[in-house]
C-alpha cells in the first residue's frame, strides 16, 4: 500500500508542476516563440491507469474464464498457490475473491526493469469499479473507481415506428425510451403512439472511459401526442425529483374513486362471491356500484376506448385503455355513450347505468386492469400526485427557464 501511496503524491506533485509549469506544449513547439537552444521535444505526459504509472509496467490482460480462480489465473504467472491464499486472505476485508466472475476483464502488471515479475494485479468489478492487488512485498488489495463523468444532451425527433426504433435509429440511448415511457406512464399509453407524434428530450447520463452507463435521467422532456404538446420538466421541491407540467402539476394523475357520483358499494372484489343470479360460488373480479337506472357513468382517468362491445354476461359495457399498466371496464350499461377509438376525459360521461346482461338490478360492475389481470382497486396503492406546492412556485418557474435555457432551445 505505501508504494502506491508514494506513487499517488508523487503523481500530485507532478500534475501540479505540469499544471503551473509547462504551459500550453503546442505553445512551446512554435520555433518563432522559442528562445534559442530550447528543446523543442516535449516530454508526454506519463500514461496514468489505475493511480499506477502505466507505462513502466509490461501488461498482460485478458478476461476471467468459466470456472477460473484467482489460483488458476496468477499460477499462469508464476505466483504460487501459498501467496495466492495470503492474497486472498490480506484482501477479504477490501474485497473477497470468491466473489471474482467470469468474463469480468484484468490485467497483471510487471515492472519493465525487473525480469517481468507481477507486481499488480487489476480486476474489474462492473463498468465503474475496479480491485487493484498488489503482489509486492505486501500481498493485498484495495478499491478503485474510474472518474465519472456527465454528459448531457438534447434529442429531437419525429415517430416513424415506435419511441424504441426511432431512438434506436437516432442513435439515442434506447432506455432513454424507456426513462421517457416512465415520464409519461400516466399520461401516453406507449404502445399506441403514432406517426408524426413529434419528441424531445434534454438528458444527463454518466459516462465513465468515454462510455455512458446506466439509465438517463430526464431533465425535461416533451411530446406531442394527437397534436397536443405535454412538456415535463424534472422538479424537486424537497420530497425527491418528479415531473410536472408548465403549470406545476404532476404527470401522476389519480383515477377518480368511483365511477358513479352518487352510489352505494353493493357487492365488492371477491374471489370467493356467491353469485346471485348464477346461484354458485364464482369470482367478482370487480366492484358493484348501485344507482338509479341512467345514471352517468363516468371515466375514472384519461384514456382511449379500447372495448365498447355487448356479452350476455356482461351486457352492455366498455372498456378504456389508461396507460401501459392500467385498464378500467364497465359492465350492465342501460346505454353506451362511446366507440372505439375515442379519446375520453376524466370524469366524462361514456355510459348510463343499467342492468343488462346478468344484473339482478341497476348497478355498474367497475372492473379494474393491472398488467392484464383485474385487481381490487380499492387495494391498490397508486403513486401521489401532488403538484408543485405554492410555495415553491417561484423556485419551479426558475428552473423551467433554467433547463430550457440549458438544453438550447
Ligand atoms: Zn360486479
Amino acid at each position: 500500500m505505501m508504494r502506491f501511496l508514494v506513487f499517488t503524491v508523487f503523481l500530485i506533485s507532478f500534475v501540479g508542476l505540469c499544471f503551473y509549469g509547462c504551459g500550453n506544449p503546442e505553445t512551446e513547439t512554435d520555433a518563432s516563440r522559442r528562445p534559442a537552444g530550447f528543446s523543442a521535444v516535449v516530454t508526454p505526459d506519463p500514461v496514468i491507469r489505475f493511480d499506477l504509472f502505466w507505462d513502466s509496467l509490461v501488461v498482460d490482460s485478458g478476461v476471467i474464464s468459466e470456472n477460473q480462480t484467482l489460483s488458476h489465473l496468477l499460477d499462469g504467472f508464476g505466483i504460487s498457490a501459498g501467496k495466492v491464499a495470503t492474497l486472498a486472505a490480506n484482501s477479504r476485508s477490501v474485497y473477497d475473491v470468491r466473489n471474482m466472475r467470469a468474463g469480468k476483464k484484468w490485467w497483471v502488471g510487471a515492472e519493465r526493469d525487473s525480469s517481468e515479475i507481477p507486481v499488480v494485479l487489476i480486476y474489474e468489478r462492473n463498468e465503474l469499479d475496479y480491485v487493484v492487488f498488489s503482489l509486492k512485498e505486501r500481498l493485498e488489495a484495495r478499491l478503485g473507481s474510474y472518474p465519472v463523468d456527465t454528459i448531457s444532451r438534447l434529442v429531437k425527433g419525429e415517430i416513424k415506428t415506435s419511441l424504441y426504433v426511432d431512438f434506436e435509429r437516432l442513435g439515442v440511448p434506447t432506455n432513454l425510451a424507456v426513462a421517457m415511457a416512465g415520464v409519461y406512464a400516466w399520461t401516453i399509453d406507449f404502445t399506441h403512439v403514432q406517426k408524426g407524434d413529434k419528441f424531445e428530450a434534454y438528458y444527463t447520463r454518466k459516462t465513465v472511459n468515454g462510455k455512458e452507463v446506466g439509465m438517463p435521467t430526464i431533465l425535461y422532456c416533451s411530446f406531442n401526442h394527437h397534436g397536443v404538446d405535454l412538456p415535463a420538466y424534472r422538479f424537486d421541491q424537497g420530497d425527491g425529483p418528479d415531473y410536472f407540467d408548465p403549470q406545476g402539476a404532476s404527470l401522476r394523475k389519480a383515477f377518480l374513486k368511483s365511477p358513479v357520483a352518487f352510489s352505494r358499494i353493493s357487492s365488492s372484489f371477491n374471489k370467493k362471491r356467491f353469485h346471485p343470479v348464477l346461484k354458485k360460488v364464482k369470482a367478482h373480479l370487480g366492484t358493484d356500484y348501485a344507482a338509479a337506472s341512467g345514471t352517468p357513468i363516468l371515466a375514472v382517468g384519461d384514456g382511449v376506448i379500447s372495448k365498447s362491445s355487448y356479452t350476455s354476461g356482461n351486457g352492455k359495457y366498455v372498456k378504456i385503455r389508461h396507460n401501459n399498466t392500467y385498464e378500467t371496464q364497465y359492465l350492465h350499461m342501460s346505454k353506451r355513450l362511446v366507440s372505439v377509438g375515442d379519446r375520453v376525459k376524466q370524469g366524462q360521461t361514456i355510459g348510463l347505468v343499467g342492468s343488462t346482461g346478468l344484473a339482478t338490478g341497476p348497478h355498474v360492475c367497475f372492473r379494474f386492469w393491472k398488467n392484464g389481470e383485474q385487481v381490487d382497486h380499492r387495494k391498490e396503492k397508486f403513486p401521489p400526485s401532488t403538484p408543485v406546492r405554492d410555495d415553491a412556485m417561484d423556485a419551479f418557474a426558475q428552473e423551467v427557464v433554467r433547463l430550457v435555457k440549458e438544453g438550447g432551445e
